[in-house]
């Protein structure tokens, strides 16, 4: 027997798999998605089967055999294995690379080298001192020990061997279990207790409470208020039984509120619900995109959709943008179906995430919800994927392999056929788009769930305030908005957008952005040559000293920090109680949950944060939504600026008046007249979506073409754009005349860690020819150009292009 194996050498040229000899003993045990050890070079290197044939193409000789098997049960199921072979191809990553993303890092065999001892004996004193009792230890702890030369010697004679070690570092956690016995049991021992023993009577009445039952012993201790030595006599005496068993790390469940109970749902949500049910039931593939408002009942809808499939002994993925944002989510989810979900998020230790993979490899949970990789979670039998927030840019991994979990979805989705739930409230425009050719099904939520109104909108115009005098980051009718919530007892979220910081060059006194006189864009800043730079045509100019338009002196970058922010905050409001929530203050396991938690228990008047705020929260006391500086987002020398300005701005005011009290929403602007900003006054999708839609086409940009940055990188500049000249050629020459290639410029950070970056975009519509020649180019790379020094790198459908 034959097994195809991919193994774990990413830098290797050829990215295909190799065929290996299955020893006969091991015929019975392999099977396709074991990880095994095979020799490769020189060295012993894990790797996945991936495919199990009969015979080799290849001359026998030359066949090597696989020399360990990892797993004794598939880690990648038949289905996880054709995804990966999917996305290798569609997102033209190695296929190493995209096996390894679907398991748990705790799952990647991590590598060290080790030295093992064959004839001990040998050895000289000094050396087997070093070692002591030990058979192997591992190189680095040779190199401390300055025993490598040594180490060396030995192996070429033989006396020892140096290994590549696959080590599994996470380790299984177990705790003690206490098994009560019946009560007639217990009322034996307690007969024969010493009358002394006061506090063993005291546990044993107290054991009398719980007959016949199995509790952890710490749990045990902390309710029957004795001592662990009380409870080792009565172990010792035999009058309970203690064992140790493995269990899954206990997750920090944030503890928010949920009912549990489902809602009676509206007309609008009914309608949707019923939609996704019956294709469900049709077993089908079909993509719904839920377009509802904030607060419209989106997630209520999900929960249903699960629990219909979930009665069908099916299961479910939940994905969101960033996890450990919405613990109000995680806690819906769980308030409704309890045990049954497992909770994928970055904040879990590499441990945690791997007993969480395991409940559901092992089919002990149903519905799996987390961040973009969840998608991979590695269920059998999928009955709904959901995307919420949709349009949210963490979606697509930004390194190898670059897919984008809505394609994953949609993947496993046609694999099992059933329905993709896509939700939000301010849709991709590429997935609008699908929606209205009826490549997606539209479910639309026009009102809110509770009937509220949407909060009203006031957009300030900062230009005006320093006209008046006022220099402070808060306009004169936000500060009163805020007097007048705090002396209400309701709370307020301010936005600091940070998007975009200081990356740009804005006039204080007129509003204007600097911009490139070709594209229809804003230029980038660029420190280190005080030069304004477009990455889309090249064009390039020093950082005015004055205002372009209206020869203001007042023009330099913008942006400004939470902390400032907050210390002006308590200039302004000196009694109000601030939760600041950034990077910063968000740093430590559980810091983010405990921050919400905090502000919905009323501990604090304002909620100051950036972007991590404007998701997700459902306080009912949130009736004041300020936001900071609109603009700082909309200048990103990114054709999607526009979106992503609006996106926010809409996401964060709907955190205001979703309960009884109507809310307001204080828009602080440069650019007041600008269409996202203008557009997002009344929070209307549609009007946007349009005009953006227009603009796009004018500008040739998504969703009108398709399109994909090749980067190239080296560091020699020279020698950077060399190979971007000759990658460009390359691709010119073989692709469709249709298809338009930019480039190559170069990159917005156009160093990064000592390497010069160049790139190419190409704007295609049909392209038959764009994935074999991105992988042609490659190959190309792979066998000539890595020698030099280059790197490569290539990104369909990048979230952002600079
Ligand atoms: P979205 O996900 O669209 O922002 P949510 O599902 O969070 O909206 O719903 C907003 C609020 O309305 C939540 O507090 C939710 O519990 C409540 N809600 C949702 N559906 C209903 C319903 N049918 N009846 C009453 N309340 C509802
Ligand atoms: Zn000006
Ligand atoms: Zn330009």
């Amino acid at each position: 027997m034959i097994a195809e194996v991919i193994v774990d050498v990413a830098a290797y040229p050829i990215d295909r798999p190799f065929d290996y000899a299955v020893p006969t003993k091991w015929e019975r045990v392999m099977e396709p998605g074991v990880r095994v050890k095979v020799p490769f070079g020189p060295r012993k290197v894990a790797g996945y089967v991936t495919g199990l044939k009969m015979e080799s193409e290849l001359d026998a000789s030359k066949i090597k055999s696989i020399v360990e098997i990892i797993d004794l049960e598939p880690v990648l199921s038949k289905e996880l294995l054709a995804l990966s072979k999917w996305m290798a191809t569609d997102t033209i990553a190695y296929e190493i690379d995209a096996l390894q993303v679907m398991l748990p890092t705790a799952m990647r065999a991590k590598y060290e080298k080790i030295m093992r001892v064959v004839s001990p004996e040998l050895l000289d004193d000094s050396f087997r001192t070093f070692l002591g009792n030990r058979e192997q230890v591992t190189l680095k702890a040779l190199q401390d020990a300055n025993l490598l030369n040594e180490a060396k010697d030995y192996s070429e004679k033989g006396i020892v061997e140096i290994d590549t070690a696959i080590q599994q570092k996470t380790k299984i956690k177990k705790v003690r279990m206490i098994h009560i016995p019946d009560i007639k049991s217990l009322e034996i021992a307690f007969s024969k207790i010493h009358p002394n023993a006061k506090k063993q009577a005291e546990l044993l009445r107290w054991l009398m409470k719980h007959p016949s039952s199995s509790m952890e012993a710490s749990e045990l201790l902390n309710q029957s208020d004795v001592k662990a030595n009380v409870l080792k006599s009565l172990v010792d005496k035999q009058v309970i039984e203690q064992s140790y068993v493995e269990v899954y790390r206990e997750l920090d469940a944030p503890k928010m509120r949920d009912s549990g109970r489902p809602e009676q749902l509206t007309e609008e949500q009914q309608i949707a619900l019923s939609a996704i049910e019956q294709s469900s039931d049709l077993e089908q593939q079909e993509t719904f995109l839920l377009h509802g408002i904030t607060g419209s009942g989106k997630t209520e809808v999900y929960l249903q959709a699960i629990d219909h499939v979930l009665k069908k002994g099916k299961e479910a993925i939940v994905l969101v943008p960033e996890i450990s944002l919405t613990p109000q989510m995680t806690a819906r989810f769980k308030g409704r179906f309890g045990e049954l979900v497992a909770v994928l998020h970055s904040g879990l230790s590499s441990g945690e995430k791997y007993d969480e993979w395991r409940r559901i490899h092992r089919g002990e949970v149903k519905v799996a919800i987390g961040a973009r990789s969840a998608v991979f979670a590695p269920f059998t039998n999928l009955g709904l994927l959901i995307l919420d927030e949709e349009h949210e840019s963490t979606y697509k991994q930004e390194e190898s392999p670059r897919y984008h979990a809505r394609d994953v979805a949609i993947w496993r989705a046609e694999y099992y056929q059933c329905p993709v739930i896509l939700g939000s409230a301010t849709p991709a425009l590429e997935s609008y788009a699908r929606a209205t050719k009826g490549v997606y099904t539209l479910l639309t939520l026009t009102e809110r769930a509770k009937q509220q109104a949407l909060p009203s909108v006031e957009v300030v115009d900062m230009r005006e305030e320093l006209k008046t005098g006022n220099r402070s980051m808060f306009s004169v009718a936000l500060a009163e908005a805020m007097r007048d919530r705090l002396a209400r007892k309701e709370q307020i979220v301010l936005l600091l957008n940070k998007r975009g910081f200081s990356s740009f060059v804005l006039c204080r006194d007129c509003g204007t952005v600097v911009e490139c006189p070709n594209c229809d864009i804003s230029l980038t800043y660029h420190r280190s040559t005080e030069s304004l730079k477009c990455h889309y045509c090249g064009y390039e100019q020093h950082v005015p000293v004055e205002c372009p338009e209206c020869e203001s002196e007042h023009i330099r970058f913008f942006g400004t920090g939470t902390q400032k922010a907050q210390e002006e905050l308590f200039k302004l409001l000196p009694e109000a109680r601030v939760i600041r929530m950034d990077i910063d203050t968000t740093n430590t396991k559980g810091a983010h949950e405990r921050l919400l938690h905090d502000f919905g228990e009323g501990k604090a008047d304002i909620l100051l944060g950036t972007q991590m705020i404007a998701k997700g929260l459902d306080f009912p006391r949130i009736t004041l939504v300020g936001v900071l500086a609109a603009d700082t987002s909309l200048h990103i020398a990114d054709f999607r600026a526009a979106e992503k300005t609006f996106q926010l701005l809409t996401q964060v005011s709907g955190r205001a008046g979703r309960d009884q009290l109507p809310g307001e929403v204080v828009i602080q602007t440069y650019d007041p007249d600008h269409y996202a900003i203008e557009l997002s006054k009344t929070q209307e999708y549609l009007p946007f979506y349009e005009l953006e839609m227009d603009r796009r086409r004018q500008l040739g940009y998504p969703p009108y073409y398709y399109v994909a940055v090749v980067q190239f990188s080296h560091e020699d500049v020279l020698k950077a754009a060399d190979y971007a000249h000759k990658g460009t050629s390359f691709m010119a020459e073989r692709l469709s005349p249709s298809s338009v290639i930019i480039g190559p410029t170069a990159a917005a950070i156009s160093r990064l860690n000592n390497r010069y970056r160049y790139q190419c975009l190409i704007k295609y519509k049909q392209e038959p020819a764009l994935i074999p020649v991105l992988q042609q180019l490659l190959k190309h790379y792979k066998t000539n150009w890595v020698k030099d020094g280059l790197n490569l790198s290539i990104n369909r459908e990048p979230t952002a292009i600079f």
